[in-house]
């Protein structure tokens, strides 16, 4: 029997990548627009394990179905990390993708340089619903959600998270058409553009390959599958 789980992503092209990779996990994910749901959720926490906590939480506590949430990110380190947790919104509220990688390259060129090494973080969380109520003090919980961790318990849901990462480095120059966000700027550490690769060797390198790989073995080894 296939199991249903609520895809907690708005972000077409984050869905397209994780729907490719869990086609063979026995799960079938439904996406926001399949179940007619427009969320706006308040990413309110610092780090990519509790963005991703807030996201799966938040979805199956809308449909009542176990949720699936991405949150991730690149940290540039001539940049100290960032945009990290605010990659999606490093031009401000609402920034497109050219818009968040125009302020890259602005504030690589401030800094005197055209490359930086950095890295992709991705944290996948799962949200299990429990059929018991919620405990009244989740928020600190949350917050301190670890980027690998089984079994955090806020008494309605018991979350899962799983991390990848995917080490390489920015530069000022776009190549390819592939990937989103800050792909055509990424260069693997063997210097192939990102954007250059299939979707398919995309996944198989990256940090959310990475975060799935993990959330795969522990559905094969522990997870629920009926
Ligand atoms: P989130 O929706 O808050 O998790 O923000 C994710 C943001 O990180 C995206 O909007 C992109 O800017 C960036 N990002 C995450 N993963 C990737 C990727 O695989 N390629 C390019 N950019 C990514």
């Amino acid at each position: 029997m296939t199991t249903t789980w609520q895809l907690a992503t708005g972000n077409a092209h984050k869905a397209e990548e994780i729907l490719a990779i869990v086609a063979d996990f026995g799960v079938e994910l439904r996406t926001p627009k399949a179940a007619g749901l427009a969320l706006e959720v308040d990413e309110w926490a610092t780090t990519f394990a509790a963005n991703a906590v807030v996201k799966a939480v938040a979805y199956a506590r809308a449909t009542g179905l176990p949720a699936l949430a991405d949150d991730s990110g690149i940290a540039i380190d001539a940049l100290d990390g960032a945009p990290g947790v605010y990659s999606a919104r490093f031009a401000g509220p609402g920034a497109s993708d050219a818009d968040n990688n125009a302020r890259m390259v602005r504030e690589l060129l401030l800094r005197g340089k055209r490359t930086s090494t950095a890295r992709y973080h991705c944290v996948i969380a799962v949200a299990l619903p429990t059929g018991l109520a919620p405990r009244a003090d989740e928020r600190d919980l949350i917050a301190g959600a670890a980027p690998d961790g089984l079994g955090l318990d806020l008494g309605d849901l018991i979350l899962h998270t799983f991390s990848g990462t995917m080490e390489g480095a920015v530069c000022d120059r776009a190549e390819g058409q592939g990937g989103f966000g800050y792909d055509p700027y990424f260069r693997l550490e063997d210097g192939r553009p990102l954007a250059t690769l299939s979707a398919a060797d995309k996944n198989a390198l990256s940090h959310r390959g990475a975060a799935l790989a993990k959330l795969r073995r522990w559905l094969e080894q522990s997870g629920p599958r009926g």
